[in-house]
C-alpha cells in the first residue's frame, strides 16, 4: 500500500551554541537530519553541503546510498580542498519512503525513530564511542547520556574518502510516527517524553513541542526534529482535493531548507523559536509518488508547479531578505515574490522587534527588500537588533 507523510520539521540554535550546524531536508520522499562538526563554520558548511549534495542526488534519481557516498564525497573533497574546513564532517540520517517501506542511510549519532503505537523504537544505531560501549555491554544507556565522551563520533560523513554507512529498510504502517532528530534532540529529551510528544496528531506541532522539550532540558546542542506521520492514502474520489491546495503544497516545498545550506556562505546560526509557528513545521499533504499516478488533468498540472516551485527552492532558499510579518520584523528565505498562487518565500526565523520600532534608516534597510547571503542576512539582523 502506498502511505503519504505528513512531515513537520524544526531546527533550533539551542541555549548555548554561536551557531546552528544542523541541517534538515523536507523534499518528499526524501527526508534528512545532519549534524555538522569541524572548527570556526565548517560543521556548518558540513551540514549544508551534505545536504544540498543527497537532495540533489535523489531528485536525480539515484539510490539513496549512492546519494549519500556522493555526499561523503563532496564534504571530504571540500574540506581537502579548503584549509578553513580541514576535519569538518557530518551525520547523516535519511530515508525515502516508497510505498509501504522506509529506505534509510544512516552514519554518525543522529537518529531515527519509529513510533508505532504506544511502542517507541529506536532504528539507527549510533556511531559513537559511547554508542559503540553501550553496544558492547561496557556501558549502560543511562550513563551513555551523561557520559564525558558522549559526543566523540565513531563514524562521520566526509571524513574519510569512503565512509561506513548503515543502510535498512523498515516496512511501514498507516498510523507509524517516524522521528529523525539531531543528538541536541536525542540527548536532552528523555525517550519517555519523545514517545509521548511523537504521539501527537500534528507532526508540525509534535516537532515544536520536541524543541520546546530540548530547551526545556537546558538546549546543549543544536536541536533538529524531523517528524513524519504516515497514513493512508484518501479515498479515490479525494484525491484531486489532496493536490489542490497549491498554497499549502508551495508551503512544504518552500519550507525545506535544503539549502539552508548554500555552502560556503560563511553560513549563521538560524532557529525558529519552538513557541512560535514555523513555516518549516507546516502540516504537507504532499502526494505520495503512488497516488500521483491516479491524479486528474487538473491535479497532474498543480503537481508540476509544485515541482516547478522545488526546482526553484533549491535556487531561492540560498538566499534571504528582511522584511515584515504580521507587524514584526522577520528573516524570509527565498524572493520576495509570488509565481502565481505559489509564494517564493517563507518565514525563517521571527523577530520580536515589531516594524514600527525602527527609525527611519533602519525603516528604509527593511523596505529595500535586499536580497542577502546567509551571513550577510544574519549581520542585517544583527545591525536591526531583531535578536535582543
Ligand atoms: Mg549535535
Amino acid at each position: 500500500m502506498t502511505l503519504v507523510a505528513r512531515p513537520g520539521a524544526l531546527t533550533d540554535i539551542g541555549l548555548h551554541r554561536k551557531t546552528n550546524e544542523d541541517t534538515f531536508v523536507v523534499a518528499p520522499p526524501l527526508f534528512a537530519v545532519c549534524d555538522g562538526m569541524g572548527g570556526a563554520q565548517a560543521g556548518e558548511v558540513a551540514s549544508a553541503l551534505a545536504a544540498e549534495t543527497l537532495a540533489a542526488a535523489v531528485a536525480d534519481g539515484r539510490p539513496l546510498l549512492a546519494a549519500a557516498e556522493q555526499a561523503n564525497a563532496a564534504v571530504f573533497q571540500r574540506a581537502h580542498d579548503d584549509s578553513d574546513s580541514t576535519g569538518m564532517g557530518t551525520t547523516l540520517t535519511a530515508v525515502v519512503l516508497a510505498d509501504d517501506t522506509g529506505h534509510f542511510v544512516h552514519i554518525g549519532d543522529s537518529r531515527a525513530y519509529l513510533l508505532r503505537g504506544d511502542v517507541l523504537e529506536q532504528l539507527s544505531d549510533d556511531h559513537s564511542l559511547v554508542g559503540e560501549m553501550v553496544r558492547d555491554g561496557r556501558l549502560s544507556a543511562e550513563e551513555a547520556v551523561t557520559h564525558p565522551h558522549r559526543s566523540i563520533l565513531s563514524r562521520a560523513l566526509g571524513t574519510e574518502s569512503l565512509a561506513r554507512i548503515d543502510e535498512f529498510e523498515v516496512d511501514l504502517q498507516a498510523g507509524d510516527v517516524l522521528l529523525l532528530c539531531s543528538d541536541g534532540l536525542s540527548g536532552a529529551v528523555p525517550a519517555e517524553a519523545i514517545r509521548k510528544t511523537l504521539g501527537r496528531a500534528d507532526p508540525g506541532d509534535a516537532a515544536a513541542k520536541l524543541i520546546a522539550e530540548a530547551r526545556k532540558h537546558g538546549g546543549p546542542d543544536n536541536i533538529t526534529a524531523v517528524v513524519l506521520r504516515l497514513d493512508e492514502p484518501p479515498a479515490a474520489d479525494e484525491e484531486v482535493t489532496l493536490a489542490v491546495p497549491a498554497d499549502e503544497a508551495a508551503t512544504v516545498m518552500l519550507a525545506a531548507p535544503v539549502a539552508d545550506a548554500g555552502p560556503g556562505d560563511g553560513l549563521e546560526a538560524v532557529a525558529a523559536p519552538p513557541d512560535l509557528p514555523s513555516a518549516a513545521d507546516a502540516p504537507s499533504t504532499a502526494p505520495s509518488r503512488g497516488s500521483k499516478r491516479r491524479l486528474g488533468g487538473l491535479a497532474v498540472v498543480l503537481a508540476l508547479l509544485v515541482v516547478v516551485a522545488f526546482a526553484g527552492v533549491l535556487t531561492i532558499s540560498t538566499v534571504f531578505y528582511v522584511g515584515v510579518d504580521d507587524g514584526g520584523l522577520a528573516v524570509y528565505s527565498g524572493l520576495p515574490a509570488a509565481l502565481g498562487p505559489l509564494q517564493l518565500h517563507a518565514v525563517y526565523r521571527r523577530s520580536s522587534r515589531p516594524y514600527e520600532s525602527l527609525d527611519p534608516a533602519e525603516r528604509r534597510l527593511v523596505d529595500q527588500q535586499g536580497l542577502h547571503t546567509r551571513s550577510s542576512i544574519m549581520a542585517l539582523a544583527e545591525t536591526l537588533g531583531m535578536w535582543p
